[in-house]
């Protein structure tokens, strides 16, 4: 007979082609900054999850339909999202910068005029590049996972991309084969987030556990192993 009470288990909705937040590795684990922080807070505030690797709209949509409990994939707490969200303490900050082929010489907004740019669905990058479209000139086409983007924009489909500016400074220092050409726009936070008014034990433990992580060390150490940098 059980003697204890079994500890929860959540589903937590992420996009594992987001390195350095969230990535399989070499050994198809899923590893990266918000990985290791969900499941180093798990285990200190006593709860189990089962990670949901269906890409960052499918998350998104899987969070706010109920279908998880909750998502963490580098997602950018805005005002937008806050009305259907919650989002937990904020615990990364990036902006939105484009990326082009290493031999392009696209430098700037103004050179995208009659191209065609590739974003992810339903990212910050993808409201950025929509809200310039017209004033630049540009196409959009869309993806469902940052590598299919990346790779339009290697092939020469797609004149560039938009995306956060954490994980394509990651994606240059690591080899990703596309160089970033603006400067941060659009700076925003990550958190964690829930469906507003659902999972409130989950966030408040989440919260609990992230402050008990910064003060420790921890997060520190979670953020240099990946960053290579202080947070
Ligand atoms: N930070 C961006 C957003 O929230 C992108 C997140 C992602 O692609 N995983 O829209």
């Amino acid at each position: 007979k059980q003697s204890q009470v079994q500890a929860k288990t959540y589903t937590i909705g992420t996009d594992v082609t987001f390195p350095p937040f969230v990535y399989a590795n070499s050994h198809n684990k899923y590893v990266g900054i918000d990985m290791e922080l969900i499941r180093t807070i798990a285990k200190t505030e006593g709860f189990k999850i089962k990670i949901k690797p269906v890409g960052f709209n499918a998350a998104v949509q899987g969070v706010s339909s109920g279908q998880f409990d909750g998502i963490i994939s580098g997602m950018t707490i805005t005002k937008e999202r806050e009305k259907t969200f919650q989002f937990s303490t904020p615990y990364y900050e990036s902006g939105i910068v484009m990326a082009v082929a290493p031999k392009s010489n696209i430098k700037s907004l103004k050179d995208l005029k009659g191209k065609r740019v590739a974003v992810k669905t339903g990212t910050q990058g993808a409201t950025y590049a929509n809200s310039l479209k017209k004033k630049y000139g540009f196409k959009t086409v869309t993806f469902d996972d940052s590598d299919n983007m990346y790779n339009d924009v290697k092939t020469g489909n797609s004149a560039a991309c938009f995306d956060d500016s954490a994980v394509l400074n990651y994606g240059v220092r690591t080899g990703l084969g596309l160089k970033i050409v603006t400067k941060p726009a659009d700076i925003g936070k990550y958190g964690f987030a829930v469906k507003r008014g659902h999972n409130q034990k989950l966030m408040k433990m989440f919260n609990a556990g992230l402050a008990k992580l910064k003060k420790n060390g921890k997060y520190e150490q979670i953020i240099k192993k990946y960053t290579g940098q202080s947070a």
